[in-house]
Parts: C-alpha cells; structure tokens; sequence
C-alpha cells in the first residue's frame, strides 16, 4: 500500500496550465528586470478617479516608454487569420531609440509615422523600428498595418475564439512586462457573437456584410501579456458585486449552472479587496468558459477551461482556478513584476491569495492543504534537481521563469513568512506592497521593503535563504524525556545553519502546549514542562515550513497524532510514517491498528485531504 496521494483532478488542471504558461513564456524574450527609473508621467491614465494609485513605470533599457497601443483589428474565423493595424504611442527617454517589438509570426503590411513610411527590420519575430532624430521627452506615435495566421496566441476553438497569452502573436507589443500601456481595441467580428476584451466596452456598432465592430478601452495602463479577447455564442449569466458587474460566459453552460460555478467570485473579490487594500480597478469582471482553454488572467477578464465547471459543481471547494485567476486582478495585473526575473511575486501571490481565501471560506484544513501540496510539489521540484532562486539575481527571458516554482517554492515562501510574522504584520504587509505598487512594477526587494516596515525587521536573512537562495535545510528532530521535562534536540546537518522559526509542540493527558522557537544554530535543545504522561511531542507543530522534517516517533506516538493532531500538515504526516511502518510489516498486531485508525481517518477525518490519503494508502 502506499500512503503517496495521486494527484487530484485539480491538481492535473494546475498542472496544465503551468505547461501551458510554459508554452506561453517560450514565445518571448529578451526582457528582464530594470531598475524604476521615470517618475509617475502625464500620461498615466488614471482610470476610474483616485481608486488606483498609478506609480512610476519601468522604463525599458531601450530608451523608450510604450504609453498606449490603439488597435483595429479584424478576426477572420473562416481563414483563422487576423489583421489590421495598430498604432503605438511611445514617451522618448534616451535620444534615438529603437522601438524594439515582440511580432512574432507577423506579416507587415506597413510602418508608418504620421503617413509617411518609416524604415524597419524584422528577424526572429522581433520588429525593429528606429526612431531617428527623436528627443528626448517627446511622444512618437508609430503605425504598424500587418496580418498574421497565428499558431498560437489565438486559438479558433470549437465553440469560441479566443486569446491565449501570446499576445505578440496577434498585437506586435512590448513583452516587457513593467512595461504598462493602455489600449483601445476595436474588434471587427462576424455578427452577433458577444465579445469581451481586456478593458471597458465602449462601442458596438453593426458593419456592411454581417460584421460588427465591437470598441473596448482599457484605461488603466497593464502589462501586454494580459491584453485579450473572447468571442463567441456564449450564454450569459451576470450579477452585481457592489459597484463590480459580474459576469459569466460559456457556450455549454446555462445560465443556472454557470450562477452555481461561479457562485464564490463575489465573496472573492470582496475577500481580495480587502485584503489588498486597493478595489477591483474596473467596472466589470467576466469569466469565461471555453472548451481547449487554459487557465489564463487577463486584465477584466479571464479564461477557464470549460471542464473546469465539473470539477466545481461536484466539489465546491475546487473553486481554486476561479480564486487564482480573479487574485492576479491585483497581484499580478496591478502589481506586475518589473522583469520575468521576479515573475515569481505574480504566482506565488496568485496562489497563496487561493490559500487565504479558502481559508475564511472553508476553513483551516483547505489553508492547511494548499499548504502542504505546495510543500510536496516544491519536495518534488528538488527531488528532479530543479531547485533555484525564486528571484534570479539579473535579466532572464520568459522561457527561463517557465515551470511550477514560482507557484510551489513561492507559496510555500508566503506561507512560511506568514508564519514568521505573525497576522498583524504579515497583512499589513501585504497590503502595504499592493497600494504601494499598484500600477506599477516590483522587484523583490519592494516585497521586502513592504513587510520589513509592517514588521520591523529588516528580513535580510528571510530573503536571502527563500527568495535568492537556492535550497532548504536539512533538518532532523530528536525527543527525550529528562525527569519532568521533555527535550526537543534540532540538530541541522547541511552546511551552515539557516534561520527559521520552528514551532514545536507537546502533548499529555492534562493538555497541550505549541511554542515557536526561533532555530539559528546547528544543534539547539528545546525543553517543555511535562504536566502529565506525554502523548504527543510535535516538530513543525501546524506544517508552516516549505519542507519536512525528520522526527522519529514510536508507532504508539504516531497512532495518537493520526488520530488527534489538530492540523492536516500533523495528521497527514503520521499518515505517511505509519503507512511506510506497515507497508512490507504484514498484518501484525501494531499494523492491524494502524490499519483500523487509517480506515477511521478516510471516513471521518474533516480534511478531505487527509480522507484521501488515508483511503490511497489502505487501497490494495
Ligand atoms: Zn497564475
């Protein structure tokens, strides 16, 4: 029997769209972290009034600062083609820069500056425009007319069209992510389709032979990468959120059971609002089903596969995809990481906000599994060698940042520093770091910033070790009882000890007592009063830390915790050393009441997690 829980449906689904993000960040290149240079501009378009904080924006190394992309484009279902034109307005910093583009795929019809045609290269998908002559300060709007096939970025679906991540595939665009510009897009579609678009919808005006233009603005500056759009014969299910029109869109879905897939989204949004400090920027938030899709964020909007709607509408606590998508409308969108060096804040963010809402949703044993499938997938990420820095400590390209640790090692980072401390000051913290940022662009070092002044540590040592540091401690937990105390030993066997708090825990029959030391040292002993006969003696007492620890146990101690800890991390991991214990042992005695509390826990245990484990574990 093995106690290894396969993983859940939404687990493969998260799984998915980590591949598919690596798909997507494959496709563009040559961008990395730079240092905030430009003050909040003019030209900010300070969207609805004051609700935004804009900041300063990241200045390319280019010498340049895209401010606004105007787009006309037209969708062709029929050839699968795209075209149009698109006109980019560009703040001049550096004399004479080269306007330098992701396009790829593009075919260019033209490039033009005020009617006039304007000299340009294109090689691997990059397009270059030089903008001769052009000062310092100045504002240049250059013309791109072009049309493009593509084979990624827009996918003619079977029930929809629809945008996905590429966005240099269908709008030659900057694939900086700091750098943020607004956008008007006008949609030439078949008639009769309802489209969403990244931004506000403006206009709907019918066009000679059965098309239409749909006009959507989008007037709070975003990355390019979350520019999109959706179209198809949706049904539609909408409802206010205070002042947040929601809404819900499928081709399969009606609209009572797309009410009942996305009935969290207000609760969400509130929990995440607060939270963040800042409000849902726009007026709308729509979500989409659509069959092929990928779990996607887009500036007002987002994509979901349309199997998805099973997964939620049989178990209403996988509402995880929807929380994950609507967390990036501030940490990601809002706050966007400055380069794809620190692309980690965006999921690590996105994902731990999935933890926290569940948490007041449904509960500590959803927080407590969120915690530990981050900590596995992280042991598994280790496991095949692929451990690194969240942050990297220069310029990357997009390909390099694919893959699930910015959402596994980063979460789990949170966690740990929500841990460390403490409530009052983790939150404050964060919320600091979004009205701070919001608008703008971050490296680490803002996050750092954020929550060394919420807490008044200065968190050197923290980020160090989990943000630019490769690796975990090894860490190993003795016990022992000395008369009437019980002494924890940590002893740390990796080269050089790290910092972390290490809450430990003792149990006897006259109760229970948890405490968090701080370990800084190799070796370090920990002694508890011992009120009563010990039942229980507990390293990592709530499974806070990003990796596990080894404590050996006696199987009568681990019987209890299976039985009693208070925590999915404690009863979980007793779970595993009780299965390992029995798995060759045959049916002794011991095993046979191992078996007997395992099939107690996959019936009865409140965390579904936990229920899981143990029915996988007892399975033939
Ligand atoms: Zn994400």
């Amino acid at each position: 029997m093995s106690a290894r829980p396969s993983p859940s449906p939404a687990r493969a689904l998260c799984r998915r769209g980590v591949v598919a993000f690596g798909v997507f960040v494959g496709g563009l290149s040559g961008c990395g972290a730079h240092p905030r240079t430009s003050a909040p501009s003019a030209e900010d378009d300070r969207g609805r009034g004051a609700q935004v904080v804009l900041r300063g924006k990241e200045t390319p190394a280019a010498g340049y600062d895209v401010l606004d992309y105007d787009a006309s484009l037209r969708l062709v279902p029929e050839t699968r083609a795209i075209s149009g034109r698109v006109r980019i307005s560009v703040k001049v910093r550096a004399a004479s820069p080269t306007l330098d583009l992701a396009a790829e795929g593009m075919i260019l019809d033209a490039v033009r500056e005020g009617g006039d045609a304007r000299a340009h290269g294109m090689q691997d998908g990059r397009l270059r425009i030089p903008l001769e002559g052009a000062a310092p300060g100045t504002t240049r709007t250059i013309e791109i007319a072009y049309h493009a096939w593509p084979s990624r970025g827009l996918r003619f679906g079977k029930d929809a069209v629809f945008t996905v991540f590429h966005t240099e595939r269908w709008l030659p665009s900057s694939d900086l992510p700091g750098d943020k510009a607004t956008l008007t897009l006008r949609l030439t579609a078949p008639a009769g389709l309802t489209v969403v678009a990244s931004g506000d919808p403006v206009a709907r005006e019918p066009l000679p032979e059965g098309l239409e233009r749909h006009t959507f603005r989008l007037g709070i500056p975003h990355a390019a990468y979350l520019y999109g759009f959706a179209a198809g014969e949706f049904h539609e299910a909408s409802r206010a959120a205070g002042k947040v029109g929601l809404r819900f869109l499928s081709t399969e879905r009606s609209g009572a059971d797309l009410e009942r897939v996305f009935t969290g989204t207000e609760e969400m949004l509130r929990f995440f609002e607060g939270r963040a400090g800042v409000p849902y920027p726009f007026a709308h938030y729509t979500q989409v089903l659509v069959q092929g899709g990928s779990p996607q964020e887009v500036a007002g909007f987002a994509v979901l596969p349309a199997d998805y709607a099973e997964s939620v509408l049989s178990e209403p606590r996988e509402d995880w995809m929807i929380a994950h998508e609507l967390a990036h409308a501030w940490w990601g969108n809002l706050v966007t990481c400055a380069g794809w060096a620190d692309f980690w804040l965006n999921e690590a963010f996105a994902t731990f906000m999935v933890a926290a809402y569940k948490e007041q949703r449904w509960g500590a044993d959803e927080y407590g599994r969120e915690v530990l499938l981050a900590r596995r997938s992280y042991g598994r990420i280790r496991q095949r060698g692929e451990d690194r820095a969240l942050a990297f400590p220069g310029p990357v390209r997009a390909k390099d940042v694919s893959g699930p640790i910015s959402y596994a090692k980063g979460s789990a980072v949170l966690y740990l520093l929500r841990h460390q401390l403490g409530e009052r000051a983790f939150w404050a913290g964060v919320k600091a770091f979004v009205q701070d940022n919001a608008g703008g662009a971050v490296t680490s070092d803002a996050l750092q910033a954020a929550m060394a002044a919420a807490s008044g540590e200065r968190l050197d040592g923290f980020f160090q070790q989990w943000v630019h540091g490769t690796g975990v401690p090894e860490v190993v937990v003795r016990h022992r009882e000395e008369g009437r105390s019980l002494v924890f030993e940590v002893e740390q066997r990796q080269q050089g000890p790290w910092s972390f708090p290490l809450q430990l825990a003792v149990e006897t029959d006259a109760g229970r007592e948890s405490r968090t030391v701080a370990i800084t040292a190799g070796r370090q002993e920990v002694r508890f009063p011992l009120a009563g006969a010990l039942r229980s003696a507990r390293a990592d007492d709530g499974g806070h830390l990003p990796f596990a620890i080894e404590h050996p146990r006696p199987a009568p101690m681990l019987l209890q915790q299976l039985r009693h800890e208070p925590d999915v991390a404690g009863r979980a991991d007793a779970l595993e050393r009780l299965s390992g214990l029995c798995r060759d042992a045959g049916e002794t005695q011991e095993c046979a009441a191992v078996h007997e509390a395992m099939r107690e826990r996959a019936e009865d245990d409140t965390s579904r997690l936990v229920r899981k484990m143990a029915a996988d574990a007892l399975a033939p």
